[in-house]
């Protein structure tokens, strides 16, 4: 839609250049979300565009995903051999209510930025321990874990004019057993669920689990001794009280409740059994 309230669009080469923010300001990603609704407060976009990060970069020490990199762009990457957790980017991308068309606009750090509980680039992100830098106006970057980074159904910890810059999956991560589990009340539709488990390839016993969508903001569950099924249940309930579960049109709390249990034990059960050995060549 137009934004009729925009009068201006900046398109800095460097985000040095906006140095001074003030109310009116919005960082402009892929505009899946900005062009989807009336910003009223909004009279200036600032285009992430000609900023030229690199998408997707790749190293030893794991992949480093710029904010603007977008989601058909994740979608085909492919990682190193040993990197068995790399099918674990298709799956999330999979998790959007979007065509095509969203997915060659949408940028993952514009998904995060927007924390719902349902942006499938924030299961990501948690469940492969990413760390995000932000980039502050006027002040020098921080780090934070991306669990941490949403608060609440679209709030996060962005500080007024601050920019998420990169997000970094840890080769460890990367190299690690996952199970996802989904669901959705329609085809396609919005996450009601999205349970992400992860278990290191060099441990016997660790087990840690991202539960999203069904609260308003990520969860982890993390076990040094693989949990029995009671183990993991009695975890849940120490950890989302039966009132904190989301409530929207996607799914009622008792609801998602009941999927959050149900998933997370498949996913238990799943990543209980033996990892299948590596055929030469073959990811897992
Ligand atoms: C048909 C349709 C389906 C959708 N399905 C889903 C879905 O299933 N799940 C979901 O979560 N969302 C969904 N969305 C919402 C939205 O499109 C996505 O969240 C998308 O990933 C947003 O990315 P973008 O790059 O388009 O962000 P934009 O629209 O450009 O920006 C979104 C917000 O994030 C801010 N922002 C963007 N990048 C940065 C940055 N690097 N640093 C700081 N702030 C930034 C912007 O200022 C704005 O407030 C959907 C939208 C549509 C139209």
């Amino acid at each position: 839609m137009n934004l009729n309230s925009v009068v201006e669009v900046k398109r800095p080469a460097s985000a040095d250049e906006i140095r001074q923010w003030r109310d009116g300001y919005a960082w402009l990603a892929g505009g899946t979300w900005l062009f989807s609704e009336p910003q009223d407060a909004t009279d200036t976009l600032i285009d992430l565009d000609q900023l030229h990060w690199p998408a997707l970069e790749a190293s030893s020490a794991g992949l480093d995903i710029a904010a603007t990199c977008r989601i058909a762009e994740l979608y085909r990457f492919e990682g190193p051999a040993e990197w068995i957790a790399t099918p674990l980017l298709r799956e999330c991308c999979n998790c959007f209510l979007a065509s095509f068309k969203i997915w060659n606009a949408a940028t993952v750090g514009g998904n995060i930025c927007m924390s719902l509980p349902a942006g499938p680039m924030i299961s990501l992100a948690a469940a492969l321990e990413a760390t995000l830098t932000l980039w502050p106006r006027d002040a020098a970057p921080r780090e934070v874990p991306a669990v941490d980074f949403v608060t609440g159904n679209h709030t996060n910890v962005l500080q007024r004019g601050e920019l998420l810059r990169n997000i970094h999956l840890p080769a460890r991560a990367l190299s690690g057993r996952f199970a996802l589990r989904r669901a959705s009340l329609t085809q396609l539709g919005r996450s009601a669920a999205l349970l992400i488990g992860t278990r290191s390839v060099h441990s016997d016993d660790d087990l840690l689990i991202t539960i999203t969508a069904t609260t308003p903001r990520p969860l982890q569950l993390r076990f040094d001794r693989f949990p029995s099924a009671n183990d993991l249940r009695q975890a849940i309930d120490a950890r989302i009280p039966a009132d904190s579960y989301f409530d929207d049109v996607h799914g009622t709390p008792a609801y998602k409740r009941h999927l959050t249990y149900y998933f997370a034990e498949q996913i238990r059960a799943e990543l209980a059994r033996p990892a299948k050995p590596a055929q030469p060549g073959v990811r897992a």
